[in-house]
């Protein structure tokens, strides 16, 4: 039997000046001096990391970067590197967000390189996938899913082998920054194709460990009756995240 413990993880993309940031997880870690049982992350803007990452000392706050580069080093303007974000205080990275995925044209193929590039420098993936409106209306969302884990994980499938501590995220495009959230029934009904993928291939062991987070539209009032299906192991959110009033909520679940 696993334990996995619930992580709230907060991806502020392209928001917050230094002082606010500075000011958010000050008011996050005071909030937390009651809080067992939850690992909370936070994914700031990279020039946002030193500050953040001196301000989370002593916290137990996690640390992300919203994105790297798969190379060690080069001719890659405006890239970082893994050893960068390690250097930065980072332990996790989000990868393959579907930002990136439809705004900056990131491949399941370039998504692949990065988690296997993360694996190698000792930084935690975070890996997202997730269907679009029109897929789900199509009835193609264990496709798209199957497809995105088959293909952003393919260095895992290989070596036959999924490091315990990788974190999954499910986001339905359709459900980022819109206010439309999914059912918990239906990100349960992904959740558990997601961990039955992971069973099937990998092993009952690696299913049991990894977590997989659900995101899209993640609030104070949606977030008790989410966390309450057996597949869902906590949430990534976004605009939830970037207020101090609600994000303390968001990791106080277990009491809404
Ligand atoms: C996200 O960006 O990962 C996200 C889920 O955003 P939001 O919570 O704003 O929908």
């Amino acid at each position: 039997m696993h334990t996995r413990i619930p992580m709230i993880a907060g991806n502020w993309k392209m928001n917050l000046t230094l002082e606010a940031s500075k000011d958010l997880v000050g008011t996050l870690s005071a909030d937390m001096k009651d809080l067992e049982g939850v690992e909370v992350l936070v994914a700031p803007p990279f020039t946002a990391l030193g500050v953040v990452r001196e301000a989370i000392d002593g916290t137990g706050i996690l640390l992300a970067a919203q994105n790297m580069h798969w190379e060690k080093s080069g001719a890659y303007t405006g890239e970082v590197s893994p050893a960068m974000l390690l250097e930065a205080g980072c332990s996790h990275v989000i990868l393959g967000h579907s930002e990136r995925r439809t705004l900056f044209q990131e491949t399941d193929d370039m998504v692949n390189q990065k988690v296997k590039a993360a694996v190698d420098s000792n930084l935690i993936p975070l890996v997202c996938m997730g269907e679009t409106l029109e897929q789900r209306e199509a009835g193609r969302t264990f496709d798209v899913i199957r497809n995105q884990l088959d293909r952003s994980l393919m260095a895992f499938k290989e070596e036959k082998t999924i490091p315990a501590a990788t974190i999954l995220a499910y986001e339905p495009v359709w459900a980022i920054g819109t206010g439309k959230t999914a059912t918990p029934e239906q990100a349960q009904d992904v959740h558990a194709f997601i961990r039955n993928w992971l069973k099937e291939t990998f092993d009952q062991e690696s299913a049991g460990a990894i977590r997989i987070l659900y995101g899209g539209s993640v609030k104070p009032d949606n977030v008790a009756d989410l966390m309450s299906q057996p597949d869902l192991d906590g949430a990534l959110v976004g605009g939830a995240s970037l207020k101090a009033d609600s994000f303390g909520k968001l990791l106080h679940f277990k009491d809404l």
